[in-house]
């Protein structure tokens, strides 16, 4: 299979590149020449979950043999709670949770990033890569965490994660700076997000700084969510959860279901549209935003406006306003005219927006239903779940809970509807612990924790209980001008 770049028609590489380079020369994204097909999705639900996930990633990455990524992939999912890995549970009126948050740091990253190090060295080495490869990663919260998590002690890997010093959650800043591993470094930044992520970039583009690497044989790579390597995962959990379906009744073999996706940066409902192409029965996807609605509207309007106030919600990770992934969709509605997405994303760096035609804004609507909900919405939601189907929702699953409920209202398509569910209600324990029970106080979020754990009697996830006494290892701290050199000097590189 080979990927080209969503902006240039000349720029054409094989998936192992695709997956060591991450984002293709000039900024365009890889896309597949064309989708691979699932034959035999019948017999996927007799699989165990790993190699499902082989079995479809193989299609995408057909240089390598059906054994290699086996045994990559049964060496990356033992670290999760639920033998089942993405476990699928039922709730009232044809309604489905997909569980995607049983990993190490409790949310959907897990999914593709216990994976990625592993597939990235396979990778870098069918490439002929001999240098180590150093991930570098700006991050909002979850990202660094599940990056750090999956690449820490990895052989022929370094990864060093920055965050803004005061832009994380306390939960998360401790996740971070308690992270073990002889190969991770965790740098504060004096800034907010976009100054990290700022700086991250321009440490991938300064030349300079590109050859001191190389001269110390490491390879700048990303774990971003625009890398091939992290679509792949996602892509097979589709799959793999159809098969999930099947196997428990849910639904006869071949009939049709549709996927409602929270959706921040676009990638986990790109995926669902993949998977849709490769022949994975899905009808209709419902892309479910909080009150930062820049996509919802895009799908409703056509057209793309990030002009707007931008909303710190009880869901975080969805608080966005520039899906990079959006791109790959955008190259598949335009029919594939590498210009056109080339000219929308030059409009959307200038104007911070562009519009659909008329044909394409069809095309996308024929597919994708965008729906937000605001915060009062998510709080009643995650009570209303609580109560009706007795199933503990965290913020990110709520909006796309709300969201489904519009949709079936407005559509009258009670088709099965999969939800995805992106992390554990534990890791927002505050905002769910006061939808379900208005009038509590409870506190830091260790104390929130424990109070939902004695209200619902659920156990306190082991990876949120022991961060209240895990020692802190990494205190570094830095302006966002001085990045390339903390890194250096982490490193243990000297000019
Ligand atoms: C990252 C994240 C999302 C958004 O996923 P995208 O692929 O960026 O659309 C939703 N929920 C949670 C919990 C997340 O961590």
């Amino acid at each position: 299979m080979r990927y080209i770049s969503t902006r240039n028609a000349d720029i054409s590489v094989s998936g192992h590149r695709a997956v060591v380079e991450g984002i293709a020369p000039g900024g365009g994204l890889f896309a597949p020449v064309e989708l691979p097909k699932i034959e035999n999705l019948v017999h996927i639900d007799d699989m165990p979950y790993t190699m499902r996930l082989a079995h479809v990633i193989n299609l995408w990455l057909d240089e390598f043999s059906p054994d290699e990524l086996q045994a990559v992939c049964d060496d990356s999912y033992d670290r999760f709670d639920d033998p089942a890995i993405a476990p699928v549970k039922a709730l009232n009126g044809g309604r489905y949770a997909l569980e995607l948050w049983h990993g190490p740091t409790l949310a959907f990253k897990d999914m593709a990033l216990q994976l990625l190090p592993g597939l990235m060295r396979m990778c870098a080495d069918k490439a002929g890569e001999k240098r180590d490869i150093l991930i570098l990663v700006a991050t909002s919260g979850d990202t660094g965490k599940a990056a750090l998590e999956g690449f820490a002690d990895q052989p022929g890997v370094r990864i060093c994660v920055f965050y803004p010093e005061n832009g994380v959650s306390h939960a998360q800043k401790l996740q971070m700076i308690t992270q073990t591993g002889a190969n991770v470094d965790v740098i504060a930044v004096r800034g907010n997000f976009d100054d990290a992520q700022t700086g991250v970039k321009k440490i991938f583009t300064d030349e300079r700084m590109i050859d001191v690497l190389n001269n110390h044989s490491i390879r700048l790579s990303s774990a971003n969510s625009i890398n091939l390597g992290r679509l792949l995962p996602q892509v097979a959990y589709y799959a793999a959860a159809y098969g999930e379906m099947v196997k428990s009744g849910y639904i006869p073999y071949g009939a049709a279901i549709n996927v409602c996706v929270p959706t921040g940066n676009f990638g986990n409902i790109l995926a669902a549209y993949y998977a849709m192409g490769m022949g994975v029965p899905i009808n209709r996807l419902v892309c479910a935003s909080n009150c930062n609605n820049v996509l919802s509207d895009f799908i409703n309007t056509g057209v793309y406006d990030a002009n707007r106030e931008f909303h710190l919600t009880s869901s975080p990770s969805m608080d966005i306003l520039i899906s990079s992934n959006l791109e790959r969709l955008l190259f598949e509605i335009s029919g594939r005219d590498h210009g056109q997405v080339r000219r929308w994303m030059d409009e959307l760096s200038r104007t911070g927006r562009y519009a659909l035609n008329a044909a394409q804004k069809s095309a996308l609507k024929e597919r994708f239903f965008g729906g937000w909900a605001s915060e009062e919405e998510v709080a009643r939601e995650i009570r209303r779940v609580y109560e009706e189907d007795n199933y503990l929702v965290d913020p990110h699953t709520a909006v796309a809970m709300k969201v489904a409920r519009d949709y079936r209202e407005k559509t009258f398509d009670n088709t099965p509807m999969l939800i995805a569910s992106t992390a554990s209600p534990f890791k927002f324990a505050g905002s769910v612990l006061r939808a379900i029970m208005p009038d509590i106080e409870c506190g830091d979020d260790f104390a929130c924790c424990r109070a939902l754990s004695e209200v619902t009697g659920t156990e306190v996830p082991p990876a949120i209980a022991e961060l209240a006494y895990k020692p802190i290892l990494h205190n570094g701290v830095c302006d966002p001008a001085d990045m390339e050199r903390a890194l250096l000097e982490n490193l243990d590189i000297r000019l």
